[in-house]
């Protein structure tokens, strides 16, 4: 079960008010907010709080579904640590405080000719906070945010200072830390000359595309499509690198069709949905027929992220992606039975292996299957038969989407699970970036 941190009602004298996450289904109250402006700032009031027995919590753009950034400790909040610290145009790396937005990350390189390989579909999340969940986008060769780290510093819970460069066994080890190995203060960023991309919407039938399901995932640069359950078609997106100039839609088109499209109106019939959801077949076929074919060029990380204004809860898992076609068609079928219907599409994109030992992606190749219900409207039986099937291809849950796994079901998911806990004994040894969502998890700390 996804679960709170604190609920209001818990907590007898709020002095801070209730923090909540995006999504609106998580919420705490911390007993202090910090707003730190420089390392040493994040040093002392961890240092502080290790030395009274309190809790540490950092929380980014508050973007994850669970609860990993909750607290009834110190909240940290890292908006004072946002500027670039450096960029090494020869080596094509930026070393960033960790909590600049990737969207402001990605317009100010741009301005120097960088860009991040890959984005996932928003880019207000902090660097810190998607690098620490594995936030990813999709591309069959390409790894998740944190695949781009070279380096970066960090505050361990006794408050001292760790800068790991990449020839230290660490970093691939805390590059992806769940908030759990330490405060991370700075990164260094492997990036790429920035390029743009030519982006090809086409609407396709669902059965088409899992019949031949690799062979969707080597389409493009960049491959995913979204199907609305109940629907017999898919919105299919291909992005490709292009050297192409470019030709990008007008201010008229990205109000129609980003903001009015996929944001008013989608909101309005998933209202009508939450409401009747006798009428959600009508919806369905109403949402896949207002999709239509459209290209454009466009800089990257303009094409990658969209605004998401219409608020759902999400489950996303990382499943091995030879097992992707047939993954689908059973969550198409649990979608035909459920006694509450859909209201979201499933969105289904892939990504590369890597060898970070908490990634999602480690060692292997993944087919990603995300599900959404939007806000108020029940999920939970919906996400629990998704979940089962994940479960029996040994799926990995996206660390900050819901799921309903502990540490005894996820470490044998993960083949370098002991090294991450070894490692958190040694940056975390009294517990003091536990949280309700980490001592499930991650277990205990010895
Ligand atoms: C609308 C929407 C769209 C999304 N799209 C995608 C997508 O396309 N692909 C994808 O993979 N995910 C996606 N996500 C999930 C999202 O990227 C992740 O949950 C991400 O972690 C959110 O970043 P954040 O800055 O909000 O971090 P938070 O949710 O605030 O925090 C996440 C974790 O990081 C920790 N953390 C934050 N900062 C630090 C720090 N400085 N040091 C140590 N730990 C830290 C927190 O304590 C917490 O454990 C989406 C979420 C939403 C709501």
């Amino acid at each position: 079960m996804p679960r709170r941190c604190c609920t209001v009602n818990e907590v007898q004298r709020p002095r801070t008010g209730v923090v909540r996450n995006w999504a609106g289904n998580q919420a705490c109250v911390p007993v202090e907010v910090a707003r730190p402006t420089s390392t040493e700032e994040v040093a002392a009031i961890v240092r502080r709080a290790h030395d009274d027995g309190r809790r540490v919590k950092v929380i980014g753009a508050g973007h994850s579904f669970t609860a990993t950034a909750m607290t009834d400790g110190v909240l940290v909040r890292l908006d004072g640590l946002s500027r670039i610290l450096d960029v090494d145009i020869q080596t094509q790396r930026v070393r960033v405080e960790a909590g600049m937005t990737l969207h402001e990350f990605s317009r100010q390189i741009h301005e120097k000719g960088l860009a991040l390989p890959n984005l996932g579909d928003i880019d207000v999340q902090s660097i810190a906070g998607a690098t620490s969940t594995a936030t990813h986008g999709t591309g069959r060769t390409l790894g998740n945010i944190a695949t781009n780290i070279v380096g970066m510093t960090i505050v361990d819970g006794t408050g001292r200072i760790h800068v790991i460069d990449e020839h230290d066994d660490r970093l691939n080890i805390a590059a992806v830390g769940l908030g759990a190995l330490g405060v991370i203060c700075e990164v260094t960023l492997q990036c790429v000359s920035s390029f743009r991309v030519h982006a090809h919407e086409t609407v396709e039938y669902l059965d088409d595309l899992l019949a031949d399901i690799d062979g969707f995932a080597s389409s493009a640069d960049h491959a995913e499509f979204f199907w609305m359950p109940g629907a017999r078609r898919c919105q299919v997106k291909r992005n490709n690198r292009t050297e192409q100039p470019l030709d990008r839609p007008n201010t008229f088109e990205v109000v129609r069709d980003k903001y009015v499209g996929e944001n008013l109106a989608f909101g309005a019939v998933c209202r009508v949905g939450r409401r009747w959801p006798a009428l959600a077949p009508r919806i369905a076929k109403l949402v896949s027929s207002s999709v239509s074919e459209r290209e454009f060029v466009d800089d990257s990380f303009r094409v990658f992220a969209s605004p998401r204004h219409v608020r759902f809860v999400e489950m996303e898992y990382g499943i091995p992606l030879e097992c992707l076609g047939e993954a689908v068609q059973r969550v198409r079928e649990v979608t035909g039975r459920l006694s509450f219907p859909s209201l979201f599409p499933i969105e289904v994109r892939v990504s590369a292996a890597d060898d970070i030992a908490l990634s999602t992606g480690t060692a292997r190749e993944n087919g990603w299957i995300a599900v959404h219900q939007y806000q108020g409207a029940p999920y939970e039986s919906y996400f629990q038969q998704v979940a089962a099937i994940m479960d029996s291809y040994g799926g990995r849950p996206h660390w900050g989407k819901m799921h309903y796994l502990d540490a005894h079901d996820l470490a044998s998911r993960y083949p370098r699970w002991n090294e991450f806990q070894q490692l958190r004994r040694a940056l975390d040894p009294d517990g003091t970036f536990r949280n309700e969502y980490l001592d499930r998890v991650l277990g205990p700390i010895d």
